[in-house]
């Protein structure tokens, strides 16, 4: 699932290449994903592409007409072409959700691998229509999002950290990657209450946020699409590591296992040694 470094890079490389680019035609091959019918996907026809912003774990192309949003969540992906092929698209067969024709021959498909669907395209007349971008929470790369900020969101929530940094209402861009590896580095469980949490403990988990981030967007801007994938993969220390040893500690990476999804963490580095309880067990045990 690609995460606020990702989407950095996608937007990056697509302000760069849709610059002045006009569209010649959007094909909708996945019309359950595309969540909005004013103004209709034909109102991209001709336009010309402005400028490509991130929001959140949002892609927006903003157009001398409409601006097209979407967001890959779970399984979707962005794929690029130099040359677009002049294939048909048959709707209900193919992995494409939408196709996306350029002015200069070029194109792009929002692809959609696995069974469950969540990848979702937009067509408005401003981003902030978009329920799930009118909901986000302040991004905490903006350089106007202080220390202080933070502990302000964090304080009297009495959840567990690793849900607040992947609620997107509350900060947005981070999800279930990041969020490990942001906690690694400040090595804290992540299921320390965010209430509970001293002064220090919010001070260096600001940092490790700000920092782990900053250094993804690093490492994802400038790679086209095709590789960012392979550059989140190769980046992380914890997370989709389980078995293998912390990089810190050498200690073994452990999971917990959740109905859809697992995180991974370190017990010497984050948990004081103890290992923390697999959910599914715990839950058929209640
Ligand atoms: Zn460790």
């Amino acid at each position: 699932m690609p995460e606020m470094p990702e989407v950095q890079g996608l937007v990056d490389f697509l302000g760069e290449r849709l610059a002045g680019v006009r569209i010649e035609r959007a094909t909708v091959a996945n019309i359950a994903a595309l969540k909005t019918y004013d103004p209709p996907i034909e109102a991209l026809k001709g336009v010309e592409i402005t400028g490509a912003t991130r929001r959140g774990k949002f892609v927006d192309l903003s157009t001398t007409g409409p601006h097209l949003v979407f967001h890959l969540a779970k399984a979707g992906w962005l794929r690029w072409y130099d040359a677009l092929p002049q294939t048909l698209i048959r709707p209900g067969k193919t992995p494409i959700a939408l196709r996306v024709a350029l002015s200069d021959g070029a194109g792009f498909d929002l692809t959609e691998a696995g069974t469950k669907k969540s990848l979702a395209y937009y067509v408005v007349r401003d981003p902030a229509d978009v329920p799930g971008i009118a909901r986000l929470g302040p991004d905490p790369l903006d350089p106007s999002f202080t220390r202080d900020d933070f502990a302000a969101l964090l304080a009297g929530r009495r959840t567990q950290i690793k849900g607040v940094l992947r609620d997107q209402s509350i900060i947005a861009g981070v999800g279930n990657a990041y969020s490990d590896e942001i906690l690694h580095a400040a090595k804290m469980s992540p299921y320390a209450l965010a209430s509970s949490l001293s002064d220090d403990d919010v001070t260096r988990l600001f940092e490790a946020m700000t920092e782990t981030l900053r250094d993804a967007v690093a490492a994802a801007s400038g790679k086209p699409p095709a590789d960012l994938k392979d550059a989140k993969r190769r980046g992380m220390q914890v997370h989709g590591r389980r078995g293998e040893a912390c990089p810190v500690c050498g200690d073994e990476v452990r999971s917990v296992f959740f109905a859809d999804n697992s995180l991974e963490y370190c017990p010497t580095c984050q948990t004081g040694g103890k290992i923390l309880a697999d959910r599914r067990l715990s839950r058929l045990l209640k």
